[in-house]
């Protein structure tokens, strides 16, 4: 999922203030926004209060079932069509991709509520690691299932570096080094370690990725 925080609230007001909304949408996100507590209702009512505050108007808010899904986030602002042409900006608690898909739903000036920040792993209930930067290109297969692009804090794809101390982390220094946790792994699995790695191919990632399975898979993005 999509791990978000919440954005200086100052850069927000600043954004109201900028083009002049005095009377504001809020919508949230029911997916990665609500699990990870920055875009479901507890904080769209905090939203909401902090907008009031400020001598400004909600025109209305609302959670959206998938604030990135195109057509949930069309039929979400058909249903508020009346509240949103009351309102002078929309801002949203969702990722960067929400926003940008309720940027395209409504004609109003949209702002991000929020801070997107990596795709993340729930660990357990509120806690989040980040595991896979999406390279296009995985290294799973020969690092036991670990990744050290990700996961070694310098993004070392062959390590450990000379930092390390005692099969700890030099930078994460509660945490085993990973290249010494994937050795450790291999190991335990009587798997040989396969030497360096060979460089990244960072053409392999679509940027900007898009993906037309409608089109027998048809793959833009390099
Ligand atoms: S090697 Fe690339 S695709 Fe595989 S887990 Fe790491 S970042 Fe993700
Ligand atoms: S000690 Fe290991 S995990 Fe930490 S930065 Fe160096 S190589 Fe990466």
């Amino acid at each position: 999922m999509i791990i978000t925080r919440p954005r200086d609230w100052a850069r927000v007001e600043a954004n109201l203030e900028e083009i002049g909304a005095r009377r504001v949408f809020i919508m949230g996100c029911g997916q990665c926004a609500t699990v990870a507590k920055t875009g479901g209702e507890e904080e769209v009512l905090q939203a909401k209060a902090a907008i009031e505050q400020s001598g400004r108007e909600v025109a209305g808010w609302t959670i959206g079932e998938v604030a990135c899904h195109e057509g949930d986030t069309k039929l979400t602002a058909r249903k508020h069509h009346d509240a949103l042409e009351t309102a002078d900006a929309v801002l949203v608690l969702s990722c960067g991709a929400g926003v940008q898909t309720v940027a395209d739903a409504v004609d109003k000036p949209v702002l991000p509520g929020l801070e997107s920040v990596f795709l993340g792993n729930v660990v357990r209930h509120g806690v989040f690691e980040e595991r896979c930067q999406m390279c296009g290109e995985c290294v799973l297969d020969l690092t036991a299932g670990i990744c050290p692009v990700t996961t070694c804090p310098k993004g070392l794809l062959n390590g450990p570096c000379g930092g390390m101390w005692e099969g700890m982390c030099e930078v994460l220094t509660d945490r085993e080094c990973i290249h010494v946790l994937i050795r450790r792994r291999l190991s335990a699995q009587r798997r040989v370690a396969s030497g360096s790695l060979a460089p990244k191919d960072f053409s392999k990632k679509l940027k900007p990725g898009s993906v037309n399975l409608r089109a027998g898979r048809k793959e833009t993005g390099r």
